[in-house]
């Protein structure tokens, strides 16, 4: 999974894992990163190994692999400091995903497509049409559940076709509690959360209307000061894109070895050629993210003179 897992990405590969046991093999989940605390109730979340911490275990399954799943990312360059051994390593590389302009060539097999909603349904489409339907479970179905909630916004983006909802009634019918995923998601946050959140939208966020855009930005100081932990940052890109009238939102973060940034569009605005163009990024459509090694401050005059570049497109703006 790509690094700093969100719920498609561990989701996703955890109903891999959960499956590919039921099957007979021999797996191992590893993570290029630490994970939010709000994937910790996925069951399997326990066994993953995060490479950031246990690099030479992790490296002892790689070396033993017969293949390697790469899920919900499609460029190396997302696996961090695992990228050197998965370009050299011996397993097939198998690609799961659904990003825009896969780096096709280090793949030996896979399946791109940016039409599916999420990673966990390519994954429940490969376990279904393998023929293997029976062996999903209430374990598997909440894996895969929790992966397509959350890509999908809670099945509200344009990318929850038919089929996304026909796979949720079939999970439903294999015994999915799908209120129990909802609650760990969302209603398990620490309070330091909502007052930082709090802060940044009082204090952080500006809004260029003549652009249609939403702009926070967060110092490393503010990470600091209300003890900030990976995930709880998550979503705040759509507090800014909820305000009326704005098709473009983002988030530039402070943290400290890079800014990081998120970027989400409604519309006809494409965000996954924005973030590739000025901040190194990419993803899809209409949500993407990028990094840069610059300065805060001049990573946000980048964003600043980027939207101004953009300004037909962000100002001509259609459904
Ligand atoms: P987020 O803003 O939630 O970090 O990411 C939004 C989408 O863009 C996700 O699908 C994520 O995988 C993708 N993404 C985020 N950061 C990067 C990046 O630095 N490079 C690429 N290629 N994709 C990214
Ligand atoms: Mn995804």
């Amino acid at each position: 999974m790509h690094q700093k897992p969100d719920g498609d990405a561990m989701g996703s590969t955890l109903g891999l894992y959960h499956f590919l046991i039921k099957l007979g093999h021999n797996c191992t989940v590893i993570s290029p990163t630490n994970w939010a605390a709000f994937l910790n109730w996925m069951p399997g979340s326990d066994k993953v190994l995060d490479y950031e911490s246990q690099a030479s275990k992790a490296d002892e399954k790689i070396n033993a692999a017969d293949w390697i799943f790469c899920l919900d990312f499609n460029i190396l360059s997302r696996t961090k400091r695992m990228e050197e051994k998965l370009t050299a390593a011996g397993a097939d590389l198998i690609l799961i995903d659904h990003h825009r302009e896969p780096q096709t060539e280090v793949f030996t097999y896979g399946n791109s497509d940016i039409e599916k909603s999420s990673t966990a349904e390519m994954v429940y489409d490969l376990i279904v049409e393998s023929g293997n339907a029976n062996l999903i479970d209430a374990v598997i179905g909440e894996c895969l559940y929790a992966g397509v909630m959350t890509d999908t916004g809670s099945f509200r983006f344009p990318s929850t076709k038919a089929s996304v909802h026909l796979m949720v009634a079939d999970l439903k019918e294999r015994g999915l509690e799908h209120s129990h995923v909802h609650e760990e998601l969302f209603d398990n946050f620490l309070e330091n959360r909502f007052r930082f959140i709090g802060h940044v939208l009082l204090n952080r966020m500006e809004v260029f209307y003549e652009y249609n855009t939403a702009l926070i930005t967060i110092p490393q100081g503010d990470l600091v000061k209300f003890n900030v932990r990976t995930g709880d940052t998550e979503g705040l890109v759509n507090y800014a894109l909820s305000i009326q009238g704005i098709r473009m939102a983002a988030v530039i973060i402070d943290r400290g070895e890079e800014r990081k940034s998120s970027f989400r569009s409604k519309g006809s605005f494409d965000v996954n050629t924005f973030a590739r163009t000025y901040f190194n990024g990419g993803g899809h459509f209409n949500a993407a993210g990028g990094f840069n090694k610059e300065p805060l401050e001049e990573v946000v005059l980048k964003f600043k003179a980027a939207i101004k570049e953009n300004v037909a497109q962000l100002s001509s703006y259609q459904f």
